[in-house]
């Protein structure tokens, strides 16, 4: 299908953009469009206008503060595949990527993207909630910062504001090993299931997307596993990781069948940050 008519802007500046979203408020910003530009072909969503926010260097690079590691929200899924920096910083954030989609998808599509639309089947919610991330929000009227915990509220729901843009995502250095593992759709590669997990000396951080409205952590697992990443623990531990009953059940797979795939998921993941 075809999208409605809608006018095209180019944004020259993260303040230009803000402008431009202040003046049209039924705008929408455009970065990789790998999510937006499907849903406008759908006919789901049917903004006046595109704000093309991608050719925005504030928007792009990745540095390192201290012991925080600042991706631009620009940062493209390919860039977090290969990067270094994000390879020696945040090992979880490379393992993730690569699952993303195809490589059109990562070679476009942004970290920005994902976290401002905020799709239940996407992939980096799980990773940026077992790595403790924050979200740099900037509007007219000054910047703040979000955490991942408050940022994510439900399917396609999120902390930011009309008139708002995503320009940083902070991750705390990644202490120890982390995996993420995900049972992918075979057509559309979105997660029908995925975990993440980062394993510290203090203990284990373990969350899974694909299977509710929003990525959750799995608070039960992370106690029962405590610091003993032993075979015989896992495998106790990852017996019954969730409810079904409290799952998304689709055409895809039902909420039985996501249950048993978080088990064997978070087992896979946990045997790897041994
Ligand atoms: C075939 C296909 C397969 C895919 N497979 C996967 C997958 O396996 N896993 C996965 O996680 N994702 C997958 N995706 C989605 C992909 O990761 C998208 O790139 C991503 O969801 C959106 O990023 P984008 O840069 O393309 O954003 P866009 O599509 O440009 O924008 C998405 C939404 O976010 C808003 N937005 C964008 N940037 C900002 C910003 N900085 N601040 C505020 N709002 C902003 C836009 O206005 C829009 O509402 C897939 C997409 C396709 C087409």
């Amino acid at each position: 299908m075809y999208t409605t008519p809608f006018d095209y802007h180019r944004a020259s500046s993260i303040d230009d953009a803000l402008k431009m979203l202040a003046d049209n408020p039924d705008a929408k910003l455009l970065a990789g469009g790998h999510s937006l530009i499907p849903t406008m072909k759908l006919r789901l969503a049917a903004p006046s206008a595109l704000i093309d926010i991608s050719a925005l260097d504030e928007l792009r690079g990745i540095r390192v503060d201290g012991d925080t590691l600042i991706l631009g929200a620009g940062v493209t899924h390919a860039e977090l595949v290969y990067d270094k920096t994000v390879a020696e910083y945040a090992p979880l954030l490379p393992d993730t990527a690569r699952w993303v989609g195809d490589p059109m998808v990562r070679n476009r599509g942004t970290i920005g993207g994902v976290i401002a639309h905020a799709d239940p089947a996407a992939d980096y919610p799980a990773s940026l909630l077992a790595l403790g991330a924050q979200f740099k929000l900037k509007s007219a009227g000054g910047e703040r910062v979000v955490g991942v915990d408050d940022y994510f509220m439900g399917m396609f729901q999120t902390a930011l504001k009309e008139g708002e843009i995503v320009t940083e995502i902070h991750i705390p250095r990644q202490l120890g090993k982390g995996a993420y593992e995900k049972f992918r759709h075979p057509a559309s590669h979105y997660a029908i299931v995925g975990v993440a997990v980062v394993a510290s000396p203090e203990g284990v951080k373990i969350a899974m997307t694909g299977a509710g409205p929003k990525a959750m952590r799995l608070d039960k697992v992370e106690e029962a596993i405590g610091t003993d990443l032993s075979e015989e623990n896992i495998q106790k531990a990852t017996a019954d990781v969730v409810d079904a009953g409290s799952l998304l059940g689709d055409r895809f797979a039902s909420e039985e069948y996501r249950a048993h795939l978080a088990g064997v998921l978070t087992r896979r993941a946990l045997m790897r940050v041994r």
